[in-house]
């Protein structure tokens, strides 16, 4: 930990503050709300109680009847899709996922140069912040503009001054060539983490990236499983988004998904894999056992129509993921706890609605090694600061009920991240709207999507 020094602090008076753990890394979740002071100096919290003494220097602001809640977590997005927003469709509309990726998804990252992915990055990033979300697990693909890449995605969430767990999705449906291009990316990106000089608080993590089995040949998972071990971090890959995963595996006379993951040594500890929505209670208690984490992005599933995953089944290491979406994680919250009632298999218990939320939090503390989800003393300086309109009570029994039914990114006034302001409400965004227009326009005209 760096020295702070005498550094002028800020001290939040009388806060409602909501917040999900204690600050110690293996404490388990224990979510509080408390009416109480928090002083934040340099990157963390440094003290929180009744009646805190400023310091010589410090700024003071009284929050009586304000809410301050860690800020949110995306375990699984991809800013390489933000502005595909409002696109043109392709000619013919898609029947199925597999013509939802072979003819929107991967057109668009063939596409995307060096500007259009550092605008994607940019303009993803200030979506996310104005939604509260202060840190993303990030899965890029832009397989024209690979090299370099990740660091352009880097610079978009530093801009905004949020935080990124980075990975390119490595893949073969470009060839040999392609694939160990995309390989190298994500080996420069996480020997970069290796070398970056030791900070009070991580900004930035890698994972290695994978797209999903289905476009992964058996030489690829052993490169996969190399990169792993050697810098000692899972995989972020899709898995089993829709039948198509084990369809095509079983076309190419290759196991099934789960099954070839773990052959090849990749069902690790850490590793997180996105919808898990084709797999049977086995292949759940089998990413169980190996302390992998699987993210629902329920709403991304819904869109693409690959089925509804098993939501009251996932295991103990579950999380919420927008799959490209918007990055309201709120929103996605809730379609994970509204899917759990829906069909007749639920309803999901609160229980497990939080479980999904605070997984968000236990993810990040493992990847980041930094307690995150804690407004104690010690806990980096992550939060949000809603309006002052509180229209029902809020306490530490009915928390949730705030998270499903009543908090909205319009609630939110400023967000703090590492103890800096990054967002206040009315803030101009930081980029001028018609220059991203004209990158969108550029991109979807290369796709041949002129609008
Ligand atoms: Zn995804």
């Amino acid at each position: 930990m760096t020295d702070q020094g005498n550094a002028p602090g800020l001290v939040l008076k009388n806060a409602t503050v909501l917040d999900y753990f204690p600050v110690a890394l293996d404490a388990t979740a224990a979510p509080r709300v408390a009416t109480t002071d928090l002083r934040v100096q340099g990157e963390r919290i440094v003290a929180r109680g009744d009646d805190l003494a400023p310091e010589p220097g410090d700024e003071v602001r009284d929050l009586s009847g304000v809410t301050i809640l860690p800020g949110n977590i995306n375990a699984h997005s991809h800013l390489y899709a933000t502005l595909a927003a409002g696109m043109p469709g392709p000619a013919r509309a898609p029947e199925n996922f597999t013509d939802i990726l072979t003819q929107i998804w991967w057109p668009l990252d063939r596409a995307l140069d060096a500007e259009a992915v550092s605008m994607s990055a940019l303009t993803g990033a200030w979506d996310a912040v104005r939604c509260g979300t202060t840190l993303l697990f990030d899965h890029h693909a832009s397989l024209s503009c690979v090299l370099g890449s990740l660091d352009l995605v880097e610079e978009g969430l530093d801009k905004v001054g949020l935080r990124g767990c980075l990975c390119f999705e490595v893949t073969d449906r470009g060839g040999k060539g392609q694939r160990d291009v995309t390989v190298q990316e994500n080996e420069r990106y996480l020997q970069k983490m290796a070398d970056a000089p030791a900070g009070e608080v991580p900004r930035f993590r890698g994972l290695v990236g994978a797209h999903a089995s289905f476009t992964l040949e058996e030489r690829t998972l052993e490169l996969l499983e190399g990169l792993c071990s050697r810098y000692g971090v899972g995989l972020h890959a899709h898995l089993a988004e829709g039948a198509t995963d084990r369809e095509v595996s079983r076309d190419r006379g290759w196991a099934d998904p789960l099954e070839r993951l773990a052959s090849a040594g990749l069902l690790r500890p850490g590793s997180v894999f996105a919808h898990g929505v084709d797999l049977s209670p086995l292949d759940m208690a089998t990413i169980e056992e190996r302390r992998c984490w699987l993210v629902h992005c329920g709403r991304s599933n819904m869109n693409n129509g690959v089925g509804r995953a098993p939501v009251d089944r996932f295991p103990e290491r579950c999380a919420v993921g927008t799959d490209g979406l918007d990055d309201n994680l709120w929103g996605e919250l809730r379609t994970t706890f509204f899917r759990g009632n829906e069909g007749g298999r639920g309803p999901l218990s609160h229980a497990d609605a939080a479980r999904f939320w605070l997984g968000n939090f236990r993810l990040a503390r493992e990847v980041f090694g930094e307690p995150f989800g804690s407004l104690d003393a010690g806990a980096p300086a992550d939060f949000l600061v809603l309006d002052r309109f509180q229209k029902t009570p809020l306490n530490t029994d009915n928390w949730l009920g705030h998270l499903l039914f009543d908090f909205h990114p319009w609630d939110i006034q400023e967000v703090f991240v590492g103890g800096r302001r990054v967002y206040r409400n009315g803030d101009a965004a930081p980029v001028d709207g018609a220059t991203v227009r004209a990158t969108a326009a550029r991109l979807w005209e290369a796709m041949g999507r002129e609008s």
